[in-house]
Parts: C-alpha cells; sequence; structure tokens
C-alpha cells in the first residue's frame, strides 16, 4: 500500500510528478459527467507509460470472444467500453522541443481534483533539456450541466526565454483500446472537418454503428487579450487539427481555452450529429469558459447538498468517502434508464464498462437514498428492459423456462466468457430480485411490483425452480455453482447462492399473494401472461420447505459449501505477507484448494438478509470467516464493515471502512491503474451510513442504530426517504435527526419510536 496523496478534505492531491505513480493518477483524477468521462491523460504529449482512456456512455464494441478453449454456450463477444477520441490533445513545441514530461524534467508539479467542484487541475514547471523552462496551468471539466460539453484552460508560461511556440489543438480519433481481443481498431471514419472556425471528427464504430462527433473551437489570449494568430489547418484520416505559431515572452501567460462538444447517436439521429454537434458547441463557446465552469461547480454544490457525508475529526476518512460519493456521481447520473454503472465507470477498460450484480448489490443502495425514487427505479428498469434476453440466456443453456440474467452485459445478453462464471455464477440472479425488494421495501412503490418487478421475479424464480435438483437424502441442492467468493468454483451447494434462491422464491410467492389481494384484475392479467400454473408455486413452496443448507452444528456456522470444513483453515494473519495479495501471488490452482475467500460469501447473505438472523449467528460466522477472509474484491470491506457495526467490532469496523473508502486512493489492491472500483464505491457509502449509522428501512420506517469511531468528532449524512429529508448527525454523546421538509417521516431511534414533521430536530442522547 502506497499512500502519495495529500490529505485534503475536499481535494485529491499530488504534489510531485512520480512517472511510476502515473498510470495510478491517471485512474485516481479521473472525470466523469454521466454522458462521458476519461483518465486523466495529460493533453499535450507524454511519451512515457501511460493508458489513453476517453469514455462514452453506453458506446461499445462487441469484441470477438477469444477463449483457450470453446464450451458451448459461450458467448460470441464481449463487450467493450470504447476508447474513443481523444478530445483534451494538444501539442505544445518550442522550435525542436516538445513538450513532455517524460523528456522534460518537471518541477513544482501539482495535480488536483476539485471535488467540491468538479474538476481538474494540474500546473508544474517544465524544464526541456535545452535549458528553457515553461510554467504550464492546465484546468478541464465535463459539464454536469451542459453533459455534451468538454472545456480545457491550458496555459504557458515561458519563464526564461522569448521565442516561438507551436501550439497544435486536436481531436484524435485514431485510437485503440488496450484490451482489445485481436489489436483492432474499433473506429472507422464517417467524416472529418475542419474550417477556419472549427474542427469535427465523427467516427463510427466497425460494429454496432455506434457514431461519435466531436466538434471543437478554442480561443487564445495573451495578456488577458483575446490574440487571433492564423491556424495552419491539419487533417488526417480520424484527425483534425489547428496549428498555431505564436511569439511568446518571458513571463507573459498564453492561454488556450479549448472547447469540445462530444456527441453520440445513441441520444441524436446519426446524420444529424455534425449539425448537433456544432449547435451544442457553440452555445457553450458563446458563454466562455468561466461561465461554464461557473454553472458546473453550481450543480456540484447541489449535488453535495444532497449527497454529502462530513466527518469530523479525520481527513483521511473525510477525503476517502468524498471520493467515493465524488466517483459514484461522476459515473451515473441516473436520467437514462438505458445506462447502467459499470465496476470502473469511466476510468479504465478493465470489466468491460458492463454491468454486474455490483450495480444491484452495491450501488442502488446510494442513489435510493441520495436521488429522487425514479433514479433507483431507473436502475430497475434497467433490467427489466433486458428481461427477454435474460430468458434467452437461460434457454440458450438448455433451462425451458424462467431467465437467467447475464453475469456481465451491455444490452441484456451475456458477454462473459470463463465457464465458472458464466455458467455457475448464478448467484447474480438473486441479487436482481433482491434490489428488486430492496427499492420496495425502502420507496413503499408496491406498485413497481405489479407494474415490472413481478414479472422478473417470476422469472427468476422459474430459474431457480429448474436449476435445483432433489437429492433425497438432502433435499433441493444447487449443483455445480460460484458463490460471490470467486476464490472456489464449482462448489455443490454454496450456503449463500441457496438461500438467495429460496429467498427468492418466498418473496415471489408473497409479493404474488400481496398483488392478488391488492390488485386482482391486475394479478389476473399477469398470471394469464406468464402462463404462471399453480402446480409451479407450489413446487415453489416445496423448494422453499426443502432447500438444502449445509451447516456446521458445532461451530454453529453455515458452511460456505459443501467440504468447506476439509480445508486447512490458517487465518491470513499468520500468512507470509508476501504472499499477498494471493490473486497476484499465487497459482490458481493453489487458491481454489486454500480456505481463503475473496469477499463475503455467506456473509454477503447474512448482511442481505440480516433481519431473519440474530446476533449471535451473525458473530459466530463473522469470527469463523472474516479471518479467513483476504478482500481481494474491492466488494469485500463494506460488507464486513456494516457487520463489524452491527457486532460492535469497532476496531475492525473502522480498518474495512478506511479499506473501502480509500482502497483507490491508497492503492490496496494494488490494481488502481486498471481504473477505479467505482462499484465498490456504493459500498463505502453504505459502509458509513449502514454501518455506522445503522440505517435500515423497515415497515415504512428508518431505523437508526448509530455508533461513531472514538476518534471522530462527529459525522453526519443526508437520506431521502418516502418524501422526507432527513440530516442526521452523530457525536460522541448524541445524535441529530433533522427533518429538512414538510414531509412526516416515521423513525425508529435506538428502539424507541418517532415520527418526525416539517424542520423539527430530534436529539437522542448516544452514551
Ligand atoms: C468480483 C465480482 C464482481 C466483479 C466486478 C470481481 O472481482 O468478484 O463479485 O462482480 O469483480 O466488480
Amino acid at each position: 500500500m502506497k499512500q502519495y496523496l495529500k490529505l485534503d478534505p475536499w481535494s485529491i492531491v499530488e504534489e510531485r510528478f512520480d512517472p511510476h505513480s502515473h498510470v495510478v493518477s491517471e485512474s485516481v483524477f479521473s472525470i466523469g459527467n454521466g454522458h462521458m468521462g476519461q483518465r486523466a491523460n495529460f493533453e499535450e504529449a507524454y511519451s512515457g507509460q501511460s493508458l489513453q482512456g476517453s469514455y462514452m456512455a453506453g458506446v461499445y464494441y462487441p469484441d470477438k470472444t477469444r477463449v483457450g478453449w470453446w464450451k458451448n454456450g459461450y458467448p460470441e463477444y464481449f463487450a467493450k467500453v470504447l476508447n474513443a477520441t481523444n478530445w483534451i490533445g494538444l501539442d505544445v513545441r518550442f522550435g525542436e522541443e516538445q513538450l513532455d514530461l517524460a523528456r522534460c524534467e518537471a518541477m513544482e508539479f501539482r495535480r488536483e481534483l476539485n471535488m467540491k467542484e468538479g474538476y481538474l487541475r494540474r500546473a508544474f514547471v517544465a524544464r526541456f533539456p535545452s535549458g528553457k523552462a515553461v510554467r504550464v496551468d492546465a484546468t478541464r471539466f465535463v459539464s454536469i450541466v451542459a453533459k455534451e460539453i468538454g472545456a480545457v484552460r491550458y496555459s504557458v508560461t515561458p519563464l526564461n526565454f522569448d521565442g516561438q511556440m507551436q501550439l497544435t489543438l486536436f481531436l484524435d480519433g485514431d485510437v485503440k483500446n488496450k484490451d482489445a481481443n485481436y489489436d483492432e481498431q474499433f473506429w472507422d471514419e464517417v467524416l472529418t472537418e475542419n474550417t477556419a472556425l472549427s474542427a469535427s471528427v465523427l467516427v463510427k464504430t466497425k460494429k454496432l454503428d455506434f457514431q461519435v462527433c466531436s466538434t471543437m473551437r478554442y480561443g487564445i489570449e495573451q495578456d488577458g487579450r483575446q490574440v487571433q494568430p492564423a491556424a495552419e489547418l491539419v487533417t488526417r484520416t480520424k484527425y483534425a487539427a489547428h496549428a498555431i505559431t505564436l511569439p511568446v515572452r518571458q513571463n507573459q501567460a498564453t492561454v488556450a481555452y479549448k472547447y469540445v462538444a462530444n456527441v453520440t447517436s445513441r441520444d441524436h439521429a446519426g446524420e444529424s450529429l455534425l449539425a448537433v454537434s456544432k449547435a451544442v458547441l457553440d452555445a457553450a463557446y458563446a458563454r466562455g469558459f468561466d461561465a461554464l465552469l461557473d454553472e458546473h461547480a453550481q450543480a456540484w454544490d447541489h449535488k453535495w447538498q444532497e449527497s454529502d457525508i462530513i466527518i469530523d475529526g479525520d481527513v483521511a476518512a473525510q477525503q476517502g468517502i468524498r471520493f467515493n460519493i465524488f466517483q459514484l456521481n461522476q459515473t451515473y447520473s441516473g436520467e437514462d434508464p438505458r445506462l447502467n454503472i459499470g465496476p470502473k465507470g469511466f476510468t479504465g477498460e478493465k470489466y468491460g464498462g458492463s454491468t454486474y450484480w455490483d450495480t444491484e448489490a452495491f450501488c442502488l443502495p446510494f442513489f435510493l437514498s441520495t436521488a429522487e425514487p425514479h433514479i433507483a427505479r431507473n436502475l430497475l428498469i434497467y433490467r427489466y428492459r433486458h428481461l427477454e434476453q435474460a430468458r434467452e440466456n437461460a434457454r440458450k443453456l438448455g433451462f425451458t423456462k424462467g431467465a437467467l440474467y447475464p453475469m456481465v452485459t451491455m444490452n441484456g445478453e451475456e458477454c462473459h466468457n470463463e465457464w465458472e462464471i458464466t455458467f455457475e455464477e448464478i448467484h447474480r440472479n438473486g441479487a436482481i430480485a433482491y434490489a428488486i425488494y430492496n427499492y420496495v421495501n425502502y420507496t413503499g412503490d408496491q406498485a413497481y411490483l405489479g407494474e415490472y418487478g413481478l414479472e422478473v421475479l417470476v422469472e427468476i424464480s422459474r430459474f431457480w425452480a429448474e436449476r435445483v435438483q432433489f437429492a433425497p437424502h438432502k433435499g433441493y441442492v444447487l449443483l455445480g455453482v460460484t458463490g460471490p467468493n470467486e476464490y472456489e468454483n464449482n462448489v455443490n451447494n454454496n450456503w449463500y447462492t441457496n438461500r438467495i434462491a429460496a429467498w427468492t422464491l418466498a418473496y415471489t410467492l408473497e409479493t404474488l399473494a400481496g398483488l392478488e389481494g391488492a390488485d386482482p384484475a391486475r394479478y389476473t392479467d399477469l398470471v394469464d401472461t406468464l402462463g404462471l400454473l399453480p402446480g409451479e408455486t407450489a413446487r415453489w413452496q416445496e423448494i422453499i420447505a426443502h432447500m438444502y443448507y449445509p451447516m456446521d452444528g458445532e461451530r454453529g456456522i453455515f458452511l460456505q459449501q459443501d467440504g468447506f470444513l476439509d480445508k486447512d483453515l490458517t487465518p491470513v494473519r499468520e500468512l507470509d505477507p508476501r504472499h499477498l495479495p494471493i490473486n497476484q501471488k499465487w497459482s490458481w490452482d493453489r487458491i481454489l484448494r486454500s480456505c481463503y475467500i475473496k469477499q463475503a460469501d455467506v456473509l454477503q447473505g447474512l448482511y442481505f438478509l440480516g433481519d431473519q438472523y440474530d446476533l449471535a449467528t451473525k458473530q459466530r460466522n463473522f469470527d469463523f470467516y472474516e479471518p479467513i477472509t483476504v478482500h481481494e474484491s474491492s466488494l469485500s470491506p463494506c460488507v464486513h464493515c456494516i457487520l463489524a457495526c452491527e457486532l460492535g467490532y469497532r476496531e475492525k469496523a473502522y480498518e474495512m471502512y478506511l479499506r473501502t473508502s480509500r482502497l483507490d486512493l491508497d492503492n490496496y489492491n494494488n490494481d488502481t491503474e486498471d481504473g477505479l472500483h467505482i462499484t465498490s464505491m456504493g459500498g463505502t457509502w453504505m459502509s458509513v451510513v449502514q454501518g455506522f449509522g445503522g440505517l435500515r428501512a423497515r415497515d415504512g420506517k428508518l431505523v437508526l442504530n448509530p455508533f461513531i469511531p472514538g476518534h471522530w468528532e462527529s459525522f453526519s449524512f443526508k437520506v431521502m426517504f418516502r418524501g422526507a429529508r432527513l440530516l442526521v448527525t452523530v457525536k460522541q454523546d448524541h445524535l441529530e435527526i433533522t427533518n429538512e421538509t414538510g414531509t412526516g417521516c416515521h423513525l425508529t431511534v435506538r428502539g424507541s419510536d418517532h415520527f418526525l414533521t416539517g424542520k423539527a430536530m430530534l436529539n437522542v442522547p448516544l452514551r
């Protein structure tokens, strides 16, 4: 673990240029606005190690599958998030010398991701081999107000010379994905246009015909005044640039403002893209950099009002949580139900930018509590729209009924291609069902069930009913599965999977009965449409009653899977630290045979279904499993933090909190260079609100059971719940809850019930 970033409550700051950390920093300092985003690549040339990444939401490429040994049922392609046109690019030269921090000496380097206002700034002095030195100050952002607009302000000041500067501002669509399976380029040119006023590059994907048009305009200032040097227009395939030469003087800043509109055929008709991008750009250009940044910063201020968490007395913890909230809000804004949250968001290529169970299991609660209900609903609708593909997926694997949602998807089709995950990690279906429960339980939106939710639940239940088989000496079993702990494959009776399967069946039956009572006409309609037979639901009852769960009576624990206790159970703390992370140090064979757990598995179930298990059960399982868990999935520490809070394991809870919230800032798992762990950031938010805050939604009430780490002065968070917005502040000796709205809210705080209305405040002692 390496701590090279400065602690600061509102910014991520790097005060030295370290080429070895650069690829990690490119991830950490990423910016995005839900429509597009990019790694913190330098605007100017950089010939050192770098992962170029500029991404447009929902624009992907079906890259032909590459596997060693083809298995029937594998998908034909893996959907890749696409590295798209580099629109930030510019090139600075003085004669023969090019500004390139891999070749120049970098001094006074400072990079800041300002989370309060949502921009990236970088300042440094570069000394060229000739001894010439320039000061550079670069700020850029992607607007969360005008989502198709990105802007760069780039200032260069010679420090010890007068001369001529060649400045080239460009758009470059000639880019590649590092992880392309066959080293192919994914983009073809549609057109480039280059005029004295603007330059455009319009490219389309070789398959699926996604089109992206980028158009740029710029302005140049010296001594605070606009200058208009003649530009040479350079056009190549997928590339358009304006090359300018202008005289520069010692200590005089030359400031280039570059504005770019990036529009896609997802939002506009392909043939209109060029015109649309110009119109969008002209409007932004007319407003100017400062006005655009100003409205963007104000919109961020608004977002922070809704979703900030304040921790007093612990800057590392404060910076950690804000970083997570900031990156989540940069990735998904929720207005477009066709979009979802990729595990790396707009910060890297790994995981293809696709949707995993992460969204339902780890991100939904954040959006439920910090945004209007339709945002979380849109996340559910996303899966509803993919129901047909999930049915087809089940058929493809040989099931006669039901739906198996994909492990990894862009458009509903499965695109993961490792048999032990694609075919076996079926617990994902449970998370999708659980998310429906979570949403309805939190919002009270029962109508969702009749309208959309039940269709999904019935189809998932049908899948489980066909996937189980009856073993006379055990009951219903699920053979050949992979649980959330991916360090075990092809196991029998993963407790979590068996449990979430039976839970889904029970929840589906309960909601069907609820609908029958509340809206008999819709119920009949649904039963007819789905062809649901009484025999089917009777069988579900039977499975629920006789589901087999592996357990160890002596220890009083649920077993992760059949035979788990045959393993050597040496705890992680006794491993030589040089063996960690085991996924980088050990062979897969050794990992599979070991007892080490990648992420919460049994404990994931005890977290989800927390109301169904008593504290002693949770404690016995936590005490058994946590010591053999390596937390090598980013999704692990948050669940452990929440359970540790519930169990009163204060130190463990804090350790897990820091690990989840600073996972990328401190590069705990040594993999941040691939991109940030965006989906686990929802888990970080859960750690504070559900962990330290002890927040749950139960029977239309918000339940709060907070505890505060000993060295924090206070922490506070906001949650929306059924029309009310509460500000919860936890101090060492008491808890304050303010209802900021006129809508009343039922609360259970440390076991006592309250009803809090219009701006009233509740004060509860904590000791
Ligand atoms: C985890 C999965 C997760 C995926 C994407 C894997 O490392 O084990 O649970 O869905 O990453 O975040």
